[in-house]
């Protein structure tokens, strides 16, 4: 039987967006317009999410094999807009990504992304075939981004940190 861990129950509802939560009454309505939950047939699903949550039963959220149990949601707010209780879905999955970052737990193609925006400064590098469509079509250039810039926002906001660095050879 999964245990309560108060201390992450606590620090879930005691911020302004977590104690949301509690709001809550299991109605099902964001499942059931959860696009996520429905191609997954129910693998993926909101409420039960919101209701771990609520219960602090932390297990069941995290851990490697609980990782399409957050990373599921693509952030599309659909839940968010018909919730009749107003609970902040979207943003609490949000704070539990955050822990998952932090517990070293997020999926390697979220890391690997923000990796490739720390070193080239956007999540798709400019490439050859891009900038040669883009002059048929008769599309200006794209301006390089700051990258020295965007890195030193990187670093100062400590997600350099979390990025997972590669085995050199
Ligand atoms: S729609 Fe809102 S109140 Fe209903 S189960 Fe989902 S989060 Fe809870
Ligand atoms: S924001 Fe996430 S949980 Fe909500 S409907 Fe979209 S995919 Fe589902």
């Amino acid at each position: 039987m999964a245990t309560i861990d108060f201390d992450f129950r606590n620090q879930l509802i005691q911020s302004d967006i977590g104690k949301t939560l509690t709001y809550c009454y299991q109605c099902a309505t964001c499942s059931s317009v959860c696009p996520v939950s429905q191609v997954t047939n129910g693998r993926y699903n909101p409420r039960r999410l919101i209701l771990t949550s609520l219960l602090g039963l932390k297990e069941k959220i995290f851990g490697s094999e609980n990782s399409f149990e957050i990373w599921g949601c693509t952030v599309c707010d659909t839940c968010d807009e018909v919730c009749p209780q107003k609970v902040e879905l979207t943003e609490i999955f949000t704070i539990l990504k955050n822990i998952s970052i932090e517990r070293g737990e997020a999926p390697e193609h979220y890391t690997s992304q923000a990796s490739v925006i720390f070193e080239n400064g956007k999540a798709i590098p400019m490439q050859t075939s891009i900038e040669r469509r883009r002059t048929q079509l008769g599309l200006p250039k794209i301006l390089a981004p700051d990258i020295k810039e965007i890195k030193k926002l990187l670093i100062e906001t400590n997600l350099e940190k979390k990025i997972p660095k590669k085995e050199t050879e």
